[in-house]
């Protein structure tokens, strides 16, 4: 998808594509997006019921079809209940293609920071939506407002064949995973990596390699997946944060990725970063 973001700061540009008969629109209600058999559940105007004027959040042209969020008020009961269903956004990630995951988790996330920052964080004064829903104006003290992405380090420390994983408390029962933490001000990725592994599980690391990122919209965060070689095998769990560590090999988990072993012990979904660090580790050879 174009997200036009040259053109989207246009006021007449984007009222001209939210005006245009083929423009679609996907509905958040209580920071669901909108689902309709499987597939985001993008609507027209006529069968929202739009008004013209209606704040919508651009998202960007598909195949020259113009596409934006639009917030339904809260309800008791779900909105348009005969088209489709409002889904909460882990499960929709686990339905959606995708392509069609990646816009929803980009209209969930805008609608959300719409919702959060209705007042200016500077002088507290009601905000107003601009630039086709990408800033919020403050006319009390004058400051510009932008969506925010909250930058997480995850990281899967390696030791030669094995890799150290770990469960939090809130995990579901059985399930280890990565490392992660918020990255703070002033942090390099780097910095953070070695900070929350040493804060987690006392770990000594030497390096530090970047592999690759995931946008996560609960409500804003972006997950920076990181390798982190580690000096030694000796680790110290912090009680407050993780519940379990453990080294396993990658023959270990090539077979748990796989389902092959079934002792409660389960590695994350498809969905996760996560298991994209624990697969691209097993499955290249310089990794
Ligand atoms: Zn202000």
């Amino acid at each position: 998808m174009n997200r036009a973001s040259a053109e989207r700061s246009d006021p007449a540009w984007v009222a001209a594509q939210q005006a245009r008969a083929d423009a679609l629109f996907l509905p958040i209600w209580q920071a669901k997006p909108f689902l309709s058999g499987g597939r985001a559940g993008f609507l027209s105007a006529t069968q929202l019921g739009l008004n013209p004027d209606q704040m919508c959040a651009f998202l960007g042209l598909q195949d020259g079809r113009p596409l934006f969020a639009v917030a339904l008020p809260d309800s008791q009961d779900p909105p348009l209940a005969t088209l489709g269903e409002f889904t909460e956004m882990r499960a929709a990630a686990l339905l959606l293609p995708d392509a069609e995951c990646a816009i929803a988790g980009q209209a969930k996330s805008l609608v959300d920071w719409h919702h959060r920052h209705r007042f200016c964080a500077n002088c507290g004064a009601k905000t107003l939506a601009a630039d086709s829903g990408y800033r919020r104006d403050c006319p009390g003290c004058g400051a510009q407002h932008f969506p925010r992405t909250d930058p997480v380090v995850i990281m899967l420390p390696l030791l030669g064949e094995e890799c150290l994983v770990g469960r939090g408390a809130r995990f579901p029962e059985g399930m280890y995973s990565a490392f992660a933490g918020f990255m703070e001000p002033g942090e390099t990725l780097e910095e953070a990596v070695r900070r929350e592994l040493q804060e987690e599980v006392a770990l000594q690391i030497s390096s530090v390699r970047y592999h690759a990122s995931q946008p996560w919209p609960f409500p804003s965060s972006l997950m920076l997946g990181c390798y982190a070689e580690a000096v030694s095998k000796d680790f110290q769990i912090d009680a407050q944060e993780i519940e379990q560590a453990c080294w396993m090999t990658k023959a270990e988990v090539r077979a748990r990725l796989a389902g092959g072993i079934e002792d409660g012990i389960k590695l994350p979904g498809t969905v996760a970063i996560a298991r994209l660090l624990l697969a691209d580790w097993v499955n290249t050879g310089d990794k």
